[in-house]
């Protein structure tokens, strides 16, 4: 894929696309690229008519009329497209992400409208995930995200929630090839059987894997060139053994999570950290070529009540409820 339109600022994307129907027609091109596929769930009919008003295609298999934004999520919308390839530049752009309350200023729409559009625009993150497994040499390595208990006052603290305990926290695996892509989903907990499976799941046997000591990761030996370093005995790097790239990662992703997201939602975290893989995996994509990316995820249509109900069947959950900072 080549960036359709060359941008490198707000004002470029502004200058080009000044209307609705320039938005249209962009949105066409990316989607469909010629060759206009009905929308509508078992129809995908392949013969379908454009109206001289550039604005409605009408479906001569299922006979049903659409606009570009059916089945995207802009369908349902009263936001101009204008606004929202606006906003998914700015979410993209931004290297830290960027807040619900940010966008509604620099939009000028509601809180609750600038919500919205970062929920369903963040629920396309994950969709660029490549289903191919990683080789090479690459790392692994688990998070906690959420509170310090700690840090909270005595009658809000919880037994039993430090260390890998996940009464208040939520455990991240990842896995990342040094030079290459990066994965990362929410876990149960950092039980072997978790972390392994994630690794099986993303890991081409026979490549190189580089954890720390924890007993979590014993047995990928197996099948895996598995090498490890003991961060217990203060040992950071051995001769290029080491888990710094995920590490360097899971802290630009706390420092999101805990400067820009402030109540973040427990069942939104997957969202989040697709979020930020999305933003490490295309770190060296131009700003027009991130943007086209992300509106090629656009075919999935998402509602307010899935949004607010949002479970991810794809990812593994875990225990409900919000963080606590
Ligand atoms: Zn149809």
């Amino acid at each position: 894929m080549v960036a359709l339109q060359k941008f490198t600022n707000l004002i470029q994307l502004f200058d080009y696309f000044k209307d609705d129907q320039t938005c249209r027609n962009y949105l066409e091109t990316i989607r469909w690229n010629g060759q206009i596929v009905c929308p509508y769930k078992d129809c995908g009919c392949e013969k379908v008519f454009k109206y001289s008003n550039g604005k409605v295609y009408k479906c001569s298999g299922c006979k049903k009329q659409f606009s570009v934004r059916v089945g995207t999520i802009f369908e349902d919308s009263k936001i101009s497209l204008k606004k929202w390839f606006a906003a998914i530049y700015l979410i993209t752009a931004h290297k830290k992400g960027i807040s619900s309350l940010q966008l509604h200023r620099d939009l000028g729409v509601t809180q609750k409208t600038a919500w919205f559009m970062l929920h369903r625009v963040r629920h396309t993150f994950g969709l660029s995930t490549g289903a191919e497994k990683l080789q090479g040499t690459c790392e692994a390595d688990e998070t906690f995200i959420g509170g310090k208990e700690a840090n909270k006052h005595k009658s809000k603290q919880t037994e039993g929630t430090q260390g890998r305990s996940v009464k208040t926290k939520s455990a991240v695996a990842g896995i990342v090839e040094r030079g290459g892509e990066l994965r990362a989903v929410k876990v149960a907990d950092t039980s072997g059987y978790n972390l392994r499976k994630f690794v099986y799941q993303n890991l081409q046997f026979g490549s190189s894997i580089h954890t720390d000591e924890w007993w979590g990761y014993n047995g990928l030996a197996h099948n895996f060139k598995h090498k490890f370093v003991k961060h217990n005995e203060g040992e950071y790097c051995k001769d290029g053994v080491h888990t710094n790239t995920l590490e360097g990662f899971w802290s630009l992703l706390k420092r999101g999570v805990i400067g820009i997201y402030h109540s973040m939602s427990n069942k939104h975290l997957q969202n989040y950290i697709d979020e930020f893989v999305f933003r490490y995996n295309s770190r060296d994509y131009s700003d027009s070529f991130r943007f086209d990316s992300m509106l090629n995820n656009i075919n999935t249509h998402l509602t307010y009540k899935q949004l607010i109900n949002a479970r991810d069947n794809r990812k593994m959950e875990t225990q409900q409820g919000a963080f606590g900072f």
